[in-house]
């Protein structure tokens, strides 16, 4: 008796070629271009709409579009027609089109915004490396994006046609990463890593899986959102041979999971690369309960592990985009419990200045004794959680992985503290302030006792 049919052991999933013609056909203003260019990653880029011409031919502009886009000196506008075409002509707050198309609300900088809200350029060593935590870099490795975002928080790098990232500033980068044994994990970012050309970008990969010491790779990206199109077999091919190779890409809003995007997300996870996805929290885009939960849905179908959720950085004319903090936690009280663990990001503001992630959260914790703690959870319900009452506790003196650990030296913040390598941490001149003077009170003479 025959239980397995053997035929379909033989031919490994995944390995049939898409049947010619499934491929997108161009969709309504685009109807006369043939589809061999539509599903063209290289037509798509050299033909973005950038003027207000090119986008009056696809949607109604308003007032303050045709402005921003008239004005001199605005931050790069550039939109692949494949993004270009999840538009809603008639809406002017459609969630696709207020990402991409200039208003003239991002003319006028509020005072409190930064240019480089992150102080990136603060925590690079060398040009374009961020060396901010104690174990991993960011590498921005090209200020080319296949679309531009309005709330970029890199406009001061991004879209900069002239800017040189090339392979004298690889070297150094490279170099930097080699002599740091504590950098286990890499990220390419810029501007968009995907839109190197391939063999600049295999050359990175095979430099950097050179450095013994780089665990992981990572890259941040937004072309499959921007141009699923450049996912191709060869690419995926190319970063396959760089495991383990994770990706994060940058999704915004359920709309942009489109048929084309679903198909590079599958080849993408098929050649094992873990997908991760990072979203910026937008007023008037995404800041809303069921939008963002649509969104983690759509992602975890398609193998996107929600990753993070951000609040919108202080970068220069994007404060009409950015939403209270409150917003972000009644938006993570909705996921939590109501949905999936794996489809909940976690939110973090990124600190002004430099200070990094740090994640916010509903409060779940409400006291704490020796004996229990007290808990609430989504739905409200309050229970207390007994402590035990015989815990050994864990020695690190024994512990072969505490012995082993890299210090983390002035890095080491409050963990260090919880692990007894620092009694404080101090913020600048705080010993100065405390340095009071010598005070000798004056000698008492007499008391007065005041009359009733
Ligand atoms: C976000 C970021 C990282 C990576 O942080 P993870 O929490 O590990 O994803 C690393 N370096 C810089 C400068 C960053 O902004």
């Amino acid at each position: 008796m025959e239980l397995i049919d053997t035929r379909e052991l033989e031919e490994p999933p995944g390995s049939v070629e898409e049947p010619p013609g499934s491929a997108e056909e161009p969709p309504g203003a685009w109807s006369h271009i043939a589809p061999e260019l539509w599903n063209d990653w290289r037509w798509q880029l050299s033909h973005r709409l950038r003027t207000t011409e090119d986008f009056a031919r696809v949607v109604r502009l308003t007032d303050e579009e045709r402005e921003a886009l008239a004005a001199p000196g605005h931050f790069r506008v550039a939109v692949t027609p494949y993004f270009a075409s999840l538009m809603d002509p008639d809406d002017p707050n459609c969630p696709i089109r207020r990402q991409v198309i200039p208003t003239t609300a991002e003319l006028t900088p509020a005072e409190w915004e930064y240019e480089d809200s992150l102080a990136e350029d603060a925590h690079s060593p060398v040009p374009g490396l961020v060396h901010r935590y104690p174990d991993r870099v960011l590498m921005l490795v090209t200020a080319q994006c296949a679309s531009y975002c309005r709330f970029c928080t890199r406009s001061r790098l991004v879209g900069d046609a002239h800017a040189q990232m090339g392979f004298r500033v690889y070297e150094q980068q490279l170099a930097y990463i080699a002599a740091h044994p504590q950098v286990r994990d890499v990220l390419l970012s810029g501007g968009d890593p995907l839109l190197l050309a391939p063999k600049v970008l295999q050359y990175l990969l095979s430099r950097l899986r050179a450095i013994p010491h780089v665990e992981i790779i990572r890259i941040g990206t937004r072309v499959p959102v921007f141009l699923p199109q450049r996912v191709t077999d060869d690419l995926v091919q190319m970063l396959r041979a760089y495991h383990p190779l994770w990706m994060n890409i940058h999704f915004n809003h359920p709309k942009e999971v489109s048929p084309e995007v679903e198909r590079a997300l599958a080849k993408l996870a098929d050649a094992g690369i873990p997908l991760g996805s990072q979203t910026v929290l937008l007023a008037g885009i995404n800041d809303c309960p069921n939008v963002i939960t649509a969104l983690v849905h759509r992602l975890v179908r398609n193998r996107v592990r929600p990753y993070y959720l951000y609040q919108c950085d202080m970068v220069r004319g994007t404060d009409h985009f950015r939403t209270p903090v409150q917003k972000g936690i009644e938006i993570m009280e909705s996921l939590r419990g109501h949905t999936s663990g794996y489809a909940i990001p976690t939110f973090v503001i990124d600190a002004p200045g430099g200070g990094g992630k740090v994640p916010i959260l509903p409060n779940y914790l409400l006291s704490m004794s020796e004996r229990r703690v007290v808990v609430r959870n989504y739905e409200g319900f309050i229970c207390s959680y007994e402590q035990p009452s015989h815990y050994v506790s864990h020695d690190p003196h024994t512990c072969p992985y505490c012995k082993a650990r890299r210090g983390e030296g002035t890095q080491a913040g409050v963990r260090g503290l919880l692990a007894g390598e620092a009694r404080s941490i101090e913020p600048a001149g705080w010993q100065e302030a405390h340095q009071r003077e010598a005070y000798v009170a004056e000698p008492v003479h007499s008391m007065e006792i005041p009359a009733r």
